[in-house]
């Protein structure tokens, strides 16, 4: 294999964003190929004894299996932290992966973990079903109130975890103060930066400590692969999530990692233009419907907030119909070109009726409490014309009467 200039952190992290997005990490092999080459094996062979010994004594660098390193996962990995502004990067099979990962591997029985309310269906699910099995407490807040984080601080609070934009309420969490906070009491941040990728918004910039991914979403950008990423700190990755990851192997094929690497190739390019398609889709439906949540509109509370910690607006909003479940399902019923899919992130545009798709599992009463009510729709926004879309949004609107 060849080193690139992809793979020296010394020269990449001075590049641009979209240069990253294009070269971060980039090995060739003897062939020289262009594209990165997938790796599509699970053991390797060596030359003598004492290499593979070097090894797996940690004495020397070099492939030993693909639970613990495989090359094209490696380059998606370096891509990403170089993105990121990380030191370390893992990639998992799936967001949900890497959220699991992120916890589980730092909490132990006795710990405490205070989260967003708001926030993706199976995340809740870890932290009210899965975690407390465990002996792991958790306390659930308003995550836009600045004072609730601190009041729910316990001495044996280990992690906060939350989302900024959250899903599907878009809910923004003021990264600068509550990571801050963390730091005072020596809690750890996991932050699920689905929504943005790195392009958008680097949470580690305003003090995070872990950023956790859905890949499967705008990294893919295509709805092709479920993948998830973990970035962090040399000493978090190698001392903490490598020995859960390792054991329990929730790795990433080398196909995904190949397939979300091209997607980095024009991660730029599609936020950008995903980005403008949804603000022109927010500004035509913002006075058609009760309710929108879309943070690049000055009407959203935390418009503010939103746009010093995003470069962009996001490409996902919702909207709140007042007549429930019937009239949501009316909109739907009529889309004729966009999707009715409860994706996001993918360069079609897909439309979900979150409290009957994403959001069913968590039960009335958790969709209550973090605002999840019967006449939301969330709304990714892809890459078609924007005026097609709005005329499919007319169509919408017209079946539920408005
Ligand atoms: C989709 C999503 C996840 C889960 O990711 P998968 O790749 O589907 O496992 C987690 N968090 C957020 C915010 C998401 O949107």
């Amino acid at each position: 294999m060849k080193r690139t200039t992809g793979q020296d952190r010394s020269i990449t992290r001075n590049w641009r964003p979209a240069t990253q997005a294009v070269r971060a990490g980039t090995w060739r092999s003897e062939m020289g190929e262009t594209s990165e080459a997938i790796f599509a094996t699970s053991g390797y062979t060596y030359e003598d004894a004492a290499t593979p010994a070097a090894r797996f004594a940690g004495e020397q660098d070099g492939m030993t299996y693909s639970r613990l390193q495989n090359p094209t996962v490696q380059m998606l990995e370096e891509r990403i932290a170089v993105l990121e502004g990380a030191e370390a990067c893992r990639t998992q099979a799936s967001g949900m992966a890497a959220m699991t990962a992120a916890l589980l591997c730092q909490l132990s029985a006795g710990d405490h973990i205070v989260a967003a309310r708001a926030a993706f269906g199976s995340c809740r699910w870890l932290v009210d079903s899965l975690l407390p099995r465990f002996g792991i407490e958790g306390t659930v807040i308003d995550s836009t109130d600045n004072a609730a984080w601190e009041a729910a601080i316990r001495p044996n609070t280990r992690v906060f975890f939350f989302e900024t934009p959250a899903n599907p309420t878009l809910d923004i969490v003021d990264l600068e103060y509550v990571c801050g906070l963390a730091k005072a009491h020596g809690i750890t941040t996991v932050v699920d930066n689905a929504f943005c990728t790195p392009i958008m918004q680097r949470p580690m910039d305003f003090g995070a400590d872990v950023v956790a991914y859905s890949a499967t979403k705008l990294m893919d950008g295509q709805g092709r692969v479920l993948a998830g990423a973990v970035c962090g700190s040399e000493e978090f990755i190698q001392d903490k999530l490598l020995p859960f990851q390792r054991n329990t192997g929730p790795n990433l094929s080398p196909f995904n990692a190949w397939v979300v690497l091209k997607g980095l190739e024009t991660l730029h390019l599609r936020a950008r233009q995903q980005c403008d398609n949804a603000l022109k889709l927010g500004r035509f439906l913002e006075d058609r419907v009760p309710t929108i949540l879309h943070p690049g509109l000055e009407r959203h509370p935390q418009h503010a907030l939103a746009m010093k910690q995003m470069t962009m607006p996001g490409c996902i909003f919702s909207i709140v119909l007042d007549g429930g479940r019937e009239q949501a399902h009316a909109f739907l019923d009529a889309l004729e070109l966009i999707d009715l899919s409860n994706n996001i992130g993918d360069a079609r545009s897909l439309m979900c009726h979150p409290a009957s798709t994403t959001h069913h599992s968590v039960g009335p009463e958790a969709r209550a409490e973090m605002g999840v009510s019967e006449g939301m729709l969330r709304l990714n926004v892809g890459l078609e014309d924007a005026d097609d879309l709005i005329e499919d949004l007319a169509r919408g609107l017209a079946a539920a009467g408005l």
